[in-house]
């Protein structure tokens, strides 16, 4: 592990990102897992027939999926 990543890691305001898996301090709150603002704007930019949209649709079924074994 470089020192880099070590500081990112230490920084409390920082959560790991569903859909990048990078830590980012800004971004939105979904269920229980943490969405970046960069990856919320690219969702919303992101045309329905593009194969990228796809991608982002099963990362946020995985959350659903995953909150609904969390209440059974
Ligand atoms: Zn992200």
């Amino acid at each position: 592990m470089n020192l880099y990543q070590k500081k990112v890691n230490q920084y409390p305001d920082t959560e790991t990102c569903l859909i990048c898996e990078k830590q980012k301090a800004l971004g939105i709150h979904l269920y229980h897992s943490f969405i970046c603002l960069d990856c919320e704007m690219d969702i919303i930019n992101t045309k329905t027939n593009d194969q990228k949209y796809q991608f982002y649709v099963r990362r946020l079924k995985q959350v659903q999926i995953s909150e609904k074994r969390r209440q059974a």
